[in-house]
């Protein structure tokens, strides 16, 4: 395996009076998973599930509370010198908004070799050959160099973003909601230029992503998160096919399927979701739960195999 996660928290604190802090917001609350060598992970859930911090800790943008992350086996929290500094090119990201996420004021080929700078000595003519190829990997001309971020369209500002993280070969790249600022038109190329990129070059993606016909489409396995924790996880079609989790069966009921033979029951997710700050006792889905029955509301469903690679934390689960 390439990266994992292990019982990973952050809790961020929260003011009041006096700066000092009142209590915190579990955004993140123990979550474990890995991701194998050329596989698509996706992390997916509502909004504040927490699937953004993991991302933003697995880049090194936050510190964990507690839990470990490793990469090839090395504990991040670990490193430090030539080790760190090689962690950073092996994990490269890829933002949602390509307008924010690109320096308006840089020509595309300081934007591109930035990242390469920063991580290797550099010759002129080897600058400008490696930036004309990865140009050419994600479809754009070598022209493309000598232009700003605003003479393109938003699906050509992707692949910009696309070229700088492959600019210094990584072996990991996060990908957060990769496409959804795009026009729907043109998410199946960025998309299938991902796929291209990540056979060439034995990549491995933790996606982040809302969009669950892209998460089924797009990724090998999947982690399903609600309010900080990981609450199913195995194969995307396992998943897709027989969610076991209520709450999974509900996320999923809320996008139509376009196979008839593959729909999950039609539970909608009622209220909303509670805050990490205080979440619910016992199962955190419990208030929302159809399935909800008395233990639910004070005891914290285990983590347990629910197939070949599947496993989920319910209570109706028992047994399976
Ligand atoms: Fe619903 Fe209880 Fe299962 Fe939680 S543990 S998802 S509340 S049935």
């Amino acid at each position: 395996m390439l990266l994992e996660v292990r019982d990973l928290k952050k809790h961020f604190p929260v003011g009041s009076g006096l700066l000092r802090a009142s209590g915190a917001v579990r955004a993140v609350d123990g979550v474990s998973f890995s991701v194998d060598v050329g596989e698509t992970f996706a992390l997916v859930g509502e909004s504040g599930c927490g699937k953004t911090t993991i991302a933003r800790m697995v880049l090194m943008l936050e510190r964990p509370t507690a839990g470990a992350i490793l990469f090839d086996g090395k504990d991040l929290a670990g490193m430090s010198g030539a080790g760190l500094k090689a962690y950073r090119r092996q994990v490269q990201a890829v933002f949602q908004d390509p307008y924010a996420s690109l320096n308006p004021r840089l020509r595309v080929r300081t934007i591109i070799a930035e990242p390469i700078l920063a991580h290797e000595r550099s010759g002129r003519a080897a600058l400008r050959r490696r930036v004309e190829e990865v140009l050419d990997v994600v479809g754009l001309p070598a022209a493309a160099a000598d232009l700003f971020p605003h003479e393109f369209s938003g699906g050509q500002r992707q692949r910009i973003a696309i070229a700088r993280a492959l600019a210094v070969n990584p072996r990991c790249i996060v990908l957060d909601e990769p496409i959804s600022a795009l026009d729907v038109s043109i998410r199946a190329q960025v998309l299938n230029l991902l796929a291209d990129i990540q056979e060439r070059f034995r990549l491995t993606y933790l996606i982040i992503a809302h969009d669950l016909a892209l998460v089924e489409h797009f990724s090998t396995r999947v982690g399903v998160m609600y309010l900080g924790n990981m609450v199913e996880a195995g194969p995307t079609d396992a998943v897709f096919d027989r969610p076991r989790h209520p709450y999974t069966q509900a996320l999923l009921a809320s996008v139509p399927r376009p196979d008839p033979d593959h729909q999950p029951p039609l539970d909608a997710i009622r209220g909303e979701i509670a805050s990490a700050m205080a979440p619910p006792s016992g199962c955190k889905f419990h208030p929302r739960c159809p399935r909800a029955i008395d233990r639910c509301a004070v005891e914290v469903p285990a983590w347990r195999s629910l197939g070949r690679d599947h496993a989920g934390a319910c209570h109706l689960a028992e047994g399976a």
